[in-house]
């Protein structure tokens, strides 16, 4: 992070600006409207500082900058034409301590202002700490749609009964859980619909009923396959809520860092050769975290019904009486597919495709192989790489030729994505020089040869 955001109180707070043209005035305007106490120092003012000198309290010096000029002040500002006094103003504020800000020259800025969506007491301000303004007026115009104008009445609402709110419960969580209740619940669509009284009232009701013992709940989440965009709205907005989060190895970190701050991060492992945590006592943790009162999200690689042991996860659960709410994700094979530019199915080549498991238990595949020779259906297998002499050796065995297509889908979805594609007859020796690692997904049947062609991810 080059520039840390913060926000900061100016009120009746001494602030100069060096400068009165339409640059300045913008400035001036966030300022007056922080409520800072502006000293302008400009021997001209342009027309729009004019109007807003005549609307707002400032002092106006009507000359040049002159040294000593920034005494007492708590920020300074340039934004004048002249380049020489831009720096002569900058040197001053550095040496005093004071933080500076010169418009449009990045070198002499201590501090930079960020584009701001203002719902006030509600702000948001994005930064690129100075790489593309276009980039981050972007992001802020998506932003300004996505809040609508009367987020400002939710967060004066929130500030209005904060105390009450606070009283209602006892510790930390309690009142953190009550707040979402307020904001994501029934209180905060009334005063979206501009009906305060109603959200009073809805208030009341909410903070009687929590005297009643909260309960916890658990989210099994999918995570989907490793591109953090590639999960749900849902997936998110419970991932935000958990006080807890059960983490394994397939979960993007970048995913688990979504979680909010104070939420406790477990991990539960589990690498092929390394089981953490054992499965029983994953599920056993769940049912105990949530008789705690905690909201517990049990973040999942792709999803979690797919080879994801998800079911197991929720029967303790659903015998317990815990609720409980399950988040499909992308799974790999889906994801492996699309990013590496293979059609699961087509129409002139498959029109079936199975999901198989290719673990090994004691280094043998129980599967009924003469199910998976059709030529027009593709086959996907999740855990298959080490046991991938044995998937070609059995499909061959059983009469797939040799010759058919086989892709090796390596980290999909994430940056490192590598895609290897051969036969049933050459994948092994490809394997042998390449040496992919898990997590891969194999993908096999004629639809791999389309990525030749669709290919799009990362090819360069
Ligand atoms: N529930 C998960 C699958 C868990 S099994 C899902 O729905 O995706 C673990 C296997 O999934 C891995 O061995 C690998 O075959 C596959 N897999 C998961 N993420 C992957 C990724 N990003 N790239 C390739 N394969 C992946």
């Amino acid at each position: 992070m080059d520039f840390l955001p913060i926000n900061l109180r100016l009120r009746d707070q001494p602030v100069v600006l060096i400068g009165a043209g339409v640059v300045a005035a913008r400035k001036a305007r966030f300022l007056l409207g922080a409520g800072a106490q502006l000293t302008v120092v400009a021997p001209e003012q342009d027309s729009q500082f004019r109007a807003l000198a005549e609307t707002h309290e400032l002092v106006w010096h009507a000359r040049e900058y002159a040294p000593g000029d920034l005494g007492g002040a708590i920020m300074v500002i340039a934004a004048t034409p002249d380049r020489e006094v831009n720096a002569a103003v900058y040197a001053e504020a550095k040496s005093r301590g004071i933080p500076v800000n010169v418009v449009d020259s990045p070198n002499l800025c201590s501090f930079i202002f960020p584009a701001i969506v203002d719902r006030s007491p509600l702000t948001v301000a994005i930064s690129s700490s100075g790489a593309s303004p276009v980039l981050a007026r972007s992001v802020r115009s998506r932003i300004e749609a996505m809040l609508p104008a009367a987020t400002a009445d939710i967060a004066r609402f929130a500030r209005l009964h904060r105390d009450r709110i606070r009283a209602a419960g006892d510790t930390e969580d309690e009142r953190r859980h009550i707040w979402e209740q307020v904001i994501d619940g029934p209180v905060a669509q009334l005063i979206l619909s501009n009906r305060w009284q109603a959200a009073e009232q809805a208030l009341a009701e909410l903070l009687e009923s929590h005297r009643t013992s909260p309960v916890g709940e658990v989210y099994l989440i999918g995570a989907g396959p490793g591109d953090p965009e590639l999960m749900t709205f849902k997936a998110l907005r419970l991932l935000q809520r958990a006080d807890i989060v059960l983490h394994d190895r397939l979960v993007n970190p970048d995913i688990v860092a979504m979680a909010r701050r104070d939420a406790d991060k477990l991990y539960v492992g589990k690498q092929r050769s390394d089981h953490s945590v054992p499965q029983d006592r994953i599920n056993e943790l769940l049912v105990e975290l949530a008789q705690q009162g905690n909201r517990v999200a049990r973040l999942k690689g792709g999803d979690p019904f797919v080879f994801g042991r998800g079911g197991e996860e929720i029967e303790l659960l659903a015998q317990e009486k815990i609720p409980f709410q399950v988040v499909p994700g992308i799974t790999a094979g889906n994801a492996a597919a699309c990013y590496a530019g293979i059609p699961l199915t087509h129409r002139d080549y498959a029109q079936s495709v199975r999901f198989v498991t290719g673990h090994t238990k004691d280094g043998k595949l129980q599967h009924r192989w003469e199910e998976f020779l059709s030529e027009t259906e593709t086959l996907v297998f999740y855990m298959g790489l080490v046991g991938l002499p044995i998937i070609c050796r059995e499909l061959i065995a059983h009469g797939r030729p040799g010759d058919t297509a086989v892709a090796l889908i390596e980290r999909a979805t994430l940056p490192s994505q590598r895609l290897l594609t051969g036969t049933l007859g050459t994948i092994e020796s490809l394997v042998e020089s390449a040496s992919p690692q898990a997590p891969t997904l194999i993908i096999v049947g004629k639809v791999v040869d389309l990525a030749d062609r669709l290919r799009w991810y990362g090819s360069g």
